[in-house]
């Protein structure tokens, strides 16, 4: 007797994915999800009339047709799309010496850059050059064509050839770090610095712990599709993926814990809820960190000691520190909505609170706050060591939160006095509300050093989604390990049908 085909274990972007596409091509699936919103990372809470964004605010390629975006291919096999607000400059950039704004478009960068320093500018556009072009050809093949196993060869043979010819030039690039770009092209120390930072901002690394293609696709989509909000906030995403999972038949349960994976005979056969209950099927689907799949969810024994040893010794990334807050909206006309600020140039941008990130999304939907008022998110990396639920927990948060308000600071001078609710977050609320090891941002798995595992696992019938699975951390990356993994479980004809 089995309850369904497939049981995902989680509702971040890659179990979404995944099991909006299983029940695309015709399986029975149901998404547990402990929390009681759907979207992991991604999901949006609201207070006293703010929507917040929990974590990521900064999309590209959501709506155009050519996308390059696995999220957007997603949303496309599931019949849904996304109401976007396009924005340019994508940002701004505060360093101690010059803030800058950073375009999605590619010649207005360059200037902004050039004003700076002409020489690096020059040595930028070769670099930019050299990840374009690995931009271009991946281009030819849709992450939608592709699945984990060896049948990939069959469908790109097929149906891809002449675009598998134009990648076999960038082959060398895709395994390479952005940091043996950057030393072939770059010497200008600035501009050095500012790679190092975009590759933080999209990885959790620098420029050598990146990989190309992850850096090649955020240039190119963002010049090619631009950056865009979704109207709603991170939850129209997530809201899309639920429609479109329950439009071909999929469940999404919430407030569902799942405390344990079952294994028979070293074959998947369900998961035991937190209240007892038994789910069977026999295909499961883990969207929860490697560390919290391989030892919470499973007993010690369901997996060789070894690779159970090694899996979970994998780097995480830093956990953050969050600042949620509803400001007063008078006189900020000019406001923009991203920002990433560097306090001290002397430190390294990995240092926590040195480096922090902003977004002020209802500057671009006004919606997300009520009239006069924007919704404003920072936030810094924090290690999760030292956090403890103690006497000194509410007068460390307030102190931690510092570096975020004097970060603020430098956008909307008057910050404290406009603040009407406030809600700090730290590594532990971060553990907590996404179910994640230690609040963690994501696998530190360095370029050129490890790859990111892939969607199989030792265990027949389970399989593992998301940002600690191939391509790594992102929302399209998530999207695209759904993909690969979805993918993986259905024959090639299912897919060509699809695609
Ligand atoms: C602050 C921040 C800002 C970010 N900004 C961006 C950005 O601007 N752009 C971008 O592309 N990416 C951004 N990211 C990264 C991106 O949000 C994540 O990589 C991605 O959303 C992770 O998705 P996921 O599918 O791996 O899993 P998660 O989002 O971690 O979801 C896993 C889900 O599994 C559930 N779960 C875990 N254990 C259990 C269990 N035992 N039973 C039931 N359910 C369980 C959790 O509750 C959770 O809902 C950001 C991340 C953060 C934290």
């Amino acid at each position: 007797m089995q309850d369904s085909d497939v049981i995902v274990i989680g509702s971040g972007i890659g179990g979404l994915c995944t099991a909006g596409l299983l029940a695309r091509y015709g399986k029975r699936v149901i998404i547990c999800e402990s929390h009681t919103i759907a979207g992991g990372a991604a999901h949006s809470f609201k207070r006293r009339g703010f929507e917040f964004d929990s974590g990521p605010s900064f999309y590209c390629g959501l709506k155009d047709a050519q996308s390059l975006n696995p999220l957007k291919q997603v949303l496309d096999a599931l019949g849904e799309s996304l109401q976007v607000i396009p924005y340019d400059p994508l940002g701004h950039y505060h360093f101690p010496e010059a803030t800058f704004a950073v375009y999605s478009n590619a010649e207005m960068y360059r200037h902004e850059v050039h004003k700076l320093t002409p020489q690096g500018a020059e040595e930028f556009q070769r670099f930019e050059e050299r990840l374009l072009g690995l931009y271009g050809a991946m281009k030819g093949i849709p992450t939608l064509a592709l699945r984990s196993d060896w049948q990939v060869i069959l469908v790109l043979l097929q149906r891809y050839l002449p675009s598998l010819a134009k990648m076999l030039p960038y082959l060398p690039l895709v395994q390479a770090s952005v940091g043996n770009v950057m030393d072939a092209t770059i010497q200008d120390p600035w501009v050095r610095r500012l790679i190092d930072l975009e590759c933080f901002l999209l990885s959790g690394l620098k420029a050598h712990g990146t990989i190309a293609p992850e850096v090649a696709f955020m240039l190119g989509e963002r010049s090619r599709a631009g950056v865009e909000y979704p109207v709603g906030g991170s939850a129209a995403i997530v809201n899309a993926l639920v429609r479109g999972l329950k439009r071909w038949g999929g469940q999404l349960r919430l407030g569902c814990h799942v405390e344990k994976i079952l294994v028979e005979s070293g074959k998947a056969v369900g998961v035991r809820l937190k209240n007892g209950e038994v789910l069977q099927a026999p295909i499961v689907i883990s969207n929860a960190t490697i560390w919290d799949t391989y030892n919470h969810l499973l007993n010690p024994e369901d997996l060789p000691a070894s690779f159970r040893q090694i899996s979970l010794n994998t780097p995480a990334v830093d956990s953050f520190m969050h600042l949620h807050l509803g400001i007063k909206a008078t006189g900020l006309d000019n406001l923009t909505g991203h920002h990433v600020a560097v306090h001290d140039s002397s430190q390294d941008i990995t240092t926590p609170g040195n480096t922090c990130m902003i977004s002020i999304p209802s500057v671009w939907d006004k919606t997300l706050a009520p009239e006069g008022h924007h919704v404003v998110h920072a936030y810094t990396l924090e290690p999760f060591a030292g956090w403890e639920r103690n006497n000194e927990y509410e007068q460390k948060k307030q102190e931690k939160a510092q570096s975020l308000y004097r970060a603020l600071e430098k956008v909307i001078p008057d910050i404290r006095g406009r603040v009407v609710l406030e809600l700090i977050g730290t590594p532990l609320t971060h553990a907590h509300y996404l179910r994640r090891y230690q609040g963690t941002y994501g696998p530190a798995i360095a370029a050129g050093k490890a790859m990111f595992p892939s969607t199989q696992t030792p265990i027949k019938g389970l399989y593992r989604v998301g940002d600690s699975t191939m391509p790594g951390i992102g929302v399209p990356a998530v999207a695209a390990s759904g993909i690969l993994c979805a993918n993986s479980l259905v024959n090639i004809q299912q897919m060509a049908e699809l695609l």
